[in-house]
């Protein structure tokens, strides 16, 4: 599998927010900026079937109406379906009310002719030519937040979404082959990792971790460990797995 990760930055740093794709297929997160960075990293937008939301926070999700108003633009060739938590449909309608008025009366038809589906779930376990499964994470009073397992061919990547350390990220981590994870800041706090406790995970599993969601000083400080389980990636490189 190829895993690319497309942002690795926090909504404070220079860099793209949290997002990777999948064999170009599957996007995990669509926050601000993203629809526009896969142009400029030379993906198809378009031959995104699967789209995978951690949760409702801005810089995972804001542009999803841009992917899907992109898509209706156009006669699309394959359908794109979103897994997401219960409600996220209504709340990319809500944003669409706020900031696209003028056409919230045709959006419904919008999203049909994009072949855009929303699969709101609590738990998924489902087989979509990969096997993807749904792990609850801990990211504080920001209920819920799901990481997510997707496994081909034997091989499964994780990804935690924005969490702290808790059941749902050791268990991603254990059952995975590589793992992305929530580093936001030098220390663990409420609602993220922190560097020293990806640190020990990577210390405690023995496993490829790639830290994401970082600001500027976290990164430099990754870079510096010089770890072999850390991966510090940047944003639009990819590893094979
Ligand atoms: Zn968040």
């Amino acid at each position: 599998m190829k895993l690319q990760m497309v942002g690795t930055g926090s909504i404070s740093a220079s860099e793209r927010s949290a997002c990777c794709l999948i064999n170009e297929h599957i996007l995990v997160d669509c926050g601000n900026g993203i629809v526009k960075t896969l142009q400029q990293q030379n993906v198809d937008v378009y031959s995104i079937d699967i789209l995978l939301i951690t949760h409702n926070h801005g810089d995972h999700m804001l542009d999803v109406p841009f992917l899907i108003l992109i898509r209706s633009f156009i006669q699309v060739k394959n359908e794109l379906k979103i897994y997401c938590p219960r409600g996220f449909k209504k709340v990319i309608y809500d944003l669409v009310n706020l900031v696209y008025n003028d056409i919230i009366n045709e959006w419904d038809s919008m999203v049909e002719k994009a072949r855009v589906t929303f699969a709101e779930f609590e738990e998924l376990n489902v087989e979509d030519n990969y096997l993807i499964k749904s792990v609850l994470v801990d990211h504080g009073e920001t209920k819920p937040c799901y990481g997510y397992m997707v496994s081909k061919d034997g091989k499964t990547i994780g990804i935690s979404g924005d969490s702290t350390l808790c059941e749902g990220v050791e268990k991603l981590i254990q059952e995975s082959d590589v793992s992305v994870l929530d580093c936001s800041f030098l220390s663990t706090g409420k609602s993220h990792m922190g560097l020293d406790t990806i640190v020990k995970l990577a210390q405690k599993y023995h496993k490829n971790i790639i830290p994401t969601h970082m600001n500027t000083e976290v990164r430099e400080e990754a870079l510096s460990l010089d770890l072999e389980e850390l991966r510090v990636l940047s944003d639009g490189m990819f590893i094979e797995i």
